[in-house]
């Protein structure tokens, strides 16, 4: 099923998500039990109003991991963020953040919507936002006034 294709049937704006960026994801779920959170980044391009994620930025020494949360140190996904920029003459920018969930089924918490709400004010244009779960993944397409959900199992 990956790479994943979706046009959110209201905006018409289609999600693409590269086979890599799931790939990364999904070397970081948590199915054991002692299995911390994992969190990054997610890269892509913007083409007119649609978006292409074609990269996640993997876990760094200095994020803080615990088994229910994830504190990402900005510096380290940061410095991959500029590579990534300038190697593709600024193609590649950035478009959310993953982290996973010991679920099965990912829901948001709290924090997770305060963190989102505090990411968006900053930056004008829709993110996505993922949570990736044991057996499934869901994608949040925050735009201004609106989060849409889309689900996917791997
Ligand atoms: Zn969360």
């Amino acid at each position: 099923m990956w790479p994943v294709n979706w046009k959110d049937p209201e905006s018409n704006r289609f999600l693409i998500i590269d086979d890599a960026a799931i790939s990364l994801i999904r070397e970081y779920l948590q199915t054991r039990p002692m299995d911390p959170e994992a969190g990054g980044m997610l890269l892509g391009m913007r083409r007119g109003k649609h978006l292409q994620i074609t990269m996640a930025t993997p876990p760094q020494l200095t994020d803080r991991r615990s088994r229910i949360n994830v504190v990402r140190n900005s510096l380290g996904h940061e410095e991959l963020l500029r590579q990534e920029y300038s190697q593709s003459d600024g193609y590649i920018g950035y478009l959310g953040e993953w982290h996973t969930h010991p679920q099965r089924h990912p829901s948001p918490s709290d924090r997770d919507f305060n963190t989102w709400r505090e990411i968006s004010k900053s930056i004008n244009y829709p993110l996505i936002m993922i949570i990736a779960g044991t057996a499934s993944i869901t994608c949040y397409l925050c735009t201004a006034n609106k989060t849409t959900e889309m689900t996917f199992y791997y």
